[in-house]
């Protein structure tokens, strides 16, 4: 019988997502970061908590799973010098005209719509925090994260969109004085 394990739960996707990224020298708490001072500009109401929550939540989808565990794994082969023909130098090199990791990045900024995509444009271009640490390591001739810098700030847009999400239906439910109109006094 075949014993090949392709099949995961949620919760053993986000801790096999967890390790791979320590192993590559990415927190939880680096992409929680980004999200809460991206989400900081527009509310102040934002807690890192949610930002750390939604990280979480958002490295459980079978997806992110999928992207997160390839991304590192061609990183890695990279860095081994283990593809043959020029793309392995254009991977190496982080090439500015190869534009397939950003391709990736912008599937996993997806999931939170076309607001996921755009907050995924500004974390690319302004590069901040653990996606601006990935970018300058990847300068040096030993490490590759060509593909990892745009998962991590994909998985930092996305946070950072479903925080808003959140943050924006708590706003729905108050009225004008600020009261939730769900709530009976003294709930
Ligand atoms: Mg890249």
């Amino acid at each position: 019988m075949d014993t090949k394990k392709i099949i995961f739960t949620r919760s053993e996707m986000l801790e096999f997502n967890r390790q791979t990224l320590l192993k590559r020298g990415v927190s939880l708490e680096s992409i929680a970061d980004i999200a809460y001072k991206q989400q900081k500009r527009y509310s102040d109401d934002v807690t890192f908590e949610l930002c750390l929550e939604s990280v979480e939540k958002i490295l459980s989808f079978r997806d992110v799973f999928h992207h997160v565990q390839l991304a590192a794994e061609i990183d890695r082969l990279a860095e081994e010098k283990m593809f043959q023909g020029p793309i392995q130098d254009i991977i190496f090199e982080d090439f500015g005209l190869f534009g397939i990791d950003e391709t990736m990045g912008l599937d996993v900024a997806g999931l939170y719509g076309t607001i996921g995509q755009t907050n995924f444009g500004d974390i690319d271009v302004n590069k901040a925090g653990i996606v601006k640490d990935l970018n300058e390591f990847g300068k040096d001739d030993k490490q590759c994260h060509t593909f990892l810098d745009d998962i991590v700030g994909a998985i930092a847009a996305a946070a950072s969109t479903r925080v808003a999400q959140i943050t924006n239906e708590d706003l729905a439910e108050l009225d004008d004085e600020g009261h939730n109109l769900f709530k009976v006094s003294g709930e």
